[in-house]
């Protein structure tokens, strides 16, 4: 699978949208790694984990080509993780299928009640009901080609997911894991595997809650994972600042002590590579600055260095 990191940020950009602070006239002195844009993964060019507000400018700073995407996993519905008023970009006259294309296979959105309930709201999307292993997001391809004129938001179908409960997305499978985020919506982080290999991505986690772990560690984690993970994700908003930072977001000590717990569970293989990303200028330390940050940790650990890859925006990796 061929991995792109869209964009590497919190919630705010970084610099961040109106912000004069240290870290962020630094990061728009220095540019390049340090300019990080809203947190989004592409694969392959068509799977998709959320739809922030810099999708657009993604698209055009990495080459991407966004009538490809076919299916998109929201976490939650913050906005630098959903911004759903987009979704009205996909469909006619704001987006025709590429010529001589005979129909248009239109955009499966996943998420939680919350997610399914803004999309709605802005009709944007059409209520594709709970997202199911047997369902595949392929048989409902036919429908806007079966009508003349397509309901508002037929081409964008939006699927309710839940913590715990597999599905599928084309020949791609999902877990919806449940994260320690926000309290008024399951907010959550997802298991994705295709063609043999497996990544987890955990974006605004918090430390796991244990009900998740439970899940991992239980008899569906290890016969879900199979032969581990290839890859795992982990939120890094919180960076290098110091403390027990296990709530809502994670720092560098609380990514390891993930780490560790994964690979103490057996549920990583033995390549598997970590990378943190989804990084706040809170934390106020520039790219480089963060990699130093990481090998200290590591280093001091007894554990190689690079163990854990810092991600910027336009990242690519193979798995
Ligand atoms: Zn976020
Ligand atoms: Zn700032
Ligand atoms: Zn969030």
């Amino acid at each position: 699978m061929e991995i792109l990191f869209l964009g590497t940020a919190a919630a705010e950009g970084w610099p961040a949208v109106f912000c004069r602070c240290e870290a962020c006239c630094r990061a728009r002195a220095a540019g390049h790694e340090n300019i990080r844009t809203r947190a989004s993964l592409l694969i392959d060019g068509r799977f998709k984990f959320d739809l922030g507000p810099d999708t657009y400018h993604q698209a055009l700073v990495h080459g991407v080509d966004l009538g490809l995407v076919r299916y998109v996993f929201i976490t939650h519905s913050h906005s630098d993780h959903f911004y759903p008023a987009e979704l009205e970009m996909r469909r006619p006259p704001f987006a025709h299928p590429a010529p001589g294309e005979e129909h248009d296979p239109g955009l499966d959105v996943y998420g939680n009640e919350m997610v399914v309930r803004k999309a709605l709201e802005l009709k944007v999307a059409e209520d594709a009901g709970e997202a199911g292993p047997a369902d595949d997001g392929l048989e409902s391809v036919s429908e806007p080609e079966a009508q003349p004129e397509p309901r508002q938001g037929a081409l964008v179908r939006v699927h309710r997911v839940k913590a715990f409960r597999p599905f599928r997305a084309g020949d791609a499978e999902l877990v919806p894991l449940r994260a320690d985020h926000k309290p008024d919506e399951e907010a959550l982080f997802y298991l994705f595997r295709r063609g043999g290999k497996t990544l987890l991505y955990g974006l605004d986690t918090g430390y796991f809650p244990e009900e998740t772990w439970a899940w991992l560690e239980g008899e569906s984690g290890r016969r879900w994972v199979g032969d581990g993970l290839d890859l795992v994700i982990l939120d890094c908003t919180s960076g290098p600042l110091p403390g027990d930072r296990r709530r809502i977001h994670m720092n560098i000590e609380t990514d390891l002590a993930v780490r560790e717990r994964l690979l103490a569970a057996g549920l990583t293989a033995p390549a598997c590579r970590f990378v943190a990303t989804h990084f706040s200028h809170n934390g106020g330390l520039l790219h480089s600055e963060l990699k130093a940050a990481f090998r200290q940790h590591l280093t001091e650990r007894g554990l190689p260095p690079d163990t854990f890859i810092v991600a910027y925006d336009g990242l690519r990796l193979t798995i």
